[in-house]
């Protein structure tokens, strides 16, 4: 029997492209990687020094790629463009990162792709609504890697506080990936038990207050991660391996992805994060969960912001 082929190409050899491909090698899920930036010779490093760890990992082919790779691919993520400054928001990459998504969609048109795309750049929301814009495919192709690292700092945070295993927390980050995101508690559980009676049967902290701070340091984890150490990487490389897992093994799996609404939610145009199901065609369907008031308001409110800033590029 033939190995099904899962060939994914990264576009961006920095931190965030780079760390995603080391795990995704260690995940033994990918067949062939190929990797592509304007900076060759970094190409070059980089797949020297990631195939000199091959003989410890499943077998996989791993190379300097260039945009003819995509033809075949199954996968293609887009890590490629500036990043934060300490203190600056994502929102204000925009300038940048819109030539720089723009050069890269013109090279991709050239190309008789059939692979799903996922947006990384940052402000990720915007990139990926104007990478659809550019490319015209179907909005359940391309999406943007969104909220899925937010609502894993969402469950993370949770699990500390709460002490229970991360992967027993169930908890969305919806909207921006920035600062308007919005924690959607109402659909936040532990055990099956909704946060809020878990945490009034608990009752060893003052909830109401507990949970106001860990939204706020959800939403400002990466400030606090740039003002560290520069840069923000591992996380989201581990998040995208979880979305690569999902489209490659068609898994049908649940994740706050980025994508382009079309009345869901009362929201038109306007790409952001909100629970997907998500398999080999990218986004299967777009769940429509019951929010309450605050959560309504928030999201609507993210999408406000996320239309005006889109405007300004479109
Ligand atoms: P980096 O500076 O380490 O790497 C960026 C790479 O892009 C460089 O190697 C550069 O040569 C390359 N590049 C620039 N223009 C290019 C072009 N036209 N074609 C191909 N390659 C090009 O940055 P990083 O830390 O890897 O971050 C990359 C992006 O990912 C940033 O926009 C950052 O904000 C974003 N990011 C997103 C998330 C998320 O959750 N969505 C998380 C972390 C970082």
């Amino acid at each position: 029997m033939k190995v099904k082929q899962r060939k994914v190409v990264v576009i961006g050899a920095g931190a965030v492209g780079t760390t995603y491909i080391y795990a995704l090698l260690n995940s033994g899920l990918a067949t062939e990687i190929a990797l592509i930036d304007i900076d060759r010779s970094r190409v070059e490093g980089e797949v020297m020094d990631l195939s000199h760890g091959l003989p410890f990992i499943p077998p996989i082919k791993i190379h300097a790629g260039s945009y003819s790779d995509c033809a075949d691919a199954n996968l293609v993520v887009i890590t490629a463009g500036g990043k934060q400054a300490p203190g600056q928001s994502r929102i204000e990459l925009v300038k940048k990162n819109t030539q720089i998504v723009k050069s890269i969609c013109y090279e991709l048109k050239n190309q008789n792709c059939k692979a799903i795309l996922v947006m990384v750049t940052n402000p990720v929301d915007l990139l990926t609504q104007l990478t659809i814009q550019e490319l015209k495919w179907s909005r359940k192709r391309i999406i943007g890697s969104g909220t899925v690292l937010d609502s894993a700092r969402f469950k993370y945070m949770l699990s500390q506080h709460c002490n229970v295993d991360a992967r027993n927390v169930h908890a969305y980050i919806l909207g921006e990936h920035g600062d308007s995101e919005v924690p959607a508690w109402s659909m936040t559980h532990i055990a099956g038990v909704p946060i809020r009676d878990y945490c009034q049967k608990c009752n060893i902290c003052d909830y109401k207050i507990c949970h106001k701070n860990i939204a706020d340091n959800v939403r400002e984890s990466a400030y606090h991660i740039i003002d560290y150490k520069g840069s923000t990487y591992y996380g989201i490389g581990l998040s995208l391996v979880r979305i690569s897992e999902a489209i490659l093994r068609n898994e049908n799996s649940i994740l706050t992805v980025s994508t382009l609404l079309k009345g869901e939610y009362g929201l038109n145009d306007v790409c952001l994060s909100i629970p997907c199901i998500i398999g080999e065609n990218g986004v299967q369907k777009i769940i429509e969960a019951p929010l309450d008031q605050n959560e309504t308001a928030g999201l609507k409110e993210s999408a406000q912001t996320l239309i005006k800033a889109f405007q300004s590029i479109s």
